[in-house]
């Protein structure tokens, strides 16, 4: 057998990531990290492609033996590719992680996980909290299910753009028992323990904050989905007013780690995907 320098041999199973653009993603950092830090044969790559050539790739990949993860903007054009879909996948309309399970390609929306996880890390029982989610893309989707399912009483769901926020309340909550759209007058002065940012505001300097919390009513957590190296703008705003608050590298983290899971059978190794992320 011929040494190989960088350890890929006939066995390594491929794991890609499938989007456009996903030059910036931090996934193949953290995920090589996790395969060396468990002895596994495997590599993952980043595929930039286009929407009609992702579901093809998904479907070979997994046939050929791999998995990996969907990023923005293929999230739903990939659905029709999935022979078997999670519950998440079903609620929120998107995937995110596929691999193949008894022979079907199988596809999961880890999102919901990883939102799951970040939110515990700020707010120790998220159950009966009132709760405001700015942003109604594949984020929000997200958060919506995860609030839901971690049994909050209520959340306000605001947005640029009002209908895609009613779309997004119908599909998730058609009988409007807990998501409630809201324009900014309705919510500006009201509590919340907690509120998230599921926009992209945040992701370049000079864009405006989500929500003004100098002016808001009274909050207990602020969560910007948002991830940037030295933290968020909106982030740092609220640590300086004393508020429990994170950007989105818990939820990357958490999403990452799902998605090793379903794809290994194994517990992830957080501390060395921590530690990449982070290097
Ligand atoms: P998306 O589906 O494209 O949705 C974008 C959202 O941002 C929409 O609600 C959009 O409002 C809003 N928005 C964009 N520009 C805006 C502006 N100038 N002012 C106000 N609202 C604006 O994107 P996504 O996938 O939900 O991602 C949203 C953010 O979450 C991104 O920054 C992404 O990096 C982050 N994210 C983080 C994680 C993580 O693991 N931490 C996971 C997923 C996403 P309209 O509907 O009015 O256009």
């Amino acid at each position: 057998m011929h040494p190989d320098p960088i350890g890929i041999t006939a066995g390594t199973r491929t794991f890609a990531l499938l989007g456009d653009p996903i030059v910036h993603s931090l996934s193949p950092i953290f995920q090589n990290a996790a395969i060396r830090a468990a002895g596994l044969d495997a590599v993952y790559v980043a595929l930039r492609c286009s929407a009609g050539d992702a579901p093809r790739l998904l479907a070979a990949i997994a046939r050929a033996g791999g998995g990996g993860n969907v990023t923005t903007p293929h999230k739903i054009a990939v659905l029709g590719a999935l022979e078997r879909s999670t519950d998440e996948v079903r609620k929120t309309g998107a995937c995110n992680t596929f691999w193949l399970e008894r022979g079907r390609v199988t596809g999961d929306n880890t999102d919901v996980a990883g939102f799951d996880a970040a939110v515990r890390s700020l707010v120790a029982d998220p159950h009966g909290a009132r709760t405001l989610v700015i942003g109604a893309g594949g984020a929000a989707r997200a958060a919506v299910v995860a609030l839901i399912r971690a049994g909050v009483s209520r959340i306000d769901l605001l947005n640029r753009t009002p209908e895609k926020a009613s779309d997004l309340a119908h599909r998730i909550d058609p009988r409007g028992l807990v998501v409630h759209t809201a324009r900014l007058e309705d919510v500006r002065d009201e509590p919340f323990d907690l509120v998230v940012n599921a926009t992209r505001l945040g992701l370049y300097d000079g864009d405006p904050e989500p929500l003004d919390l100098r002016t808001a009513g009274a909050i207990g957590a602020v969560l910007d989905l948002v991830y940037r190296k030295e933290g968020t703008p909106w982030m740092r705003t609220a640590t300086a007013l004393g508020l429990p608050a994170a950007d989105g590298t818990a939820m990357l983290l958490h999403q990452g780690a799902a998605a090793f899971e379903r794809w290994f059978a194994m517990s992830a190794p957080l501390e060395a995907m921590r530690e990449a992320l982070n290097a």
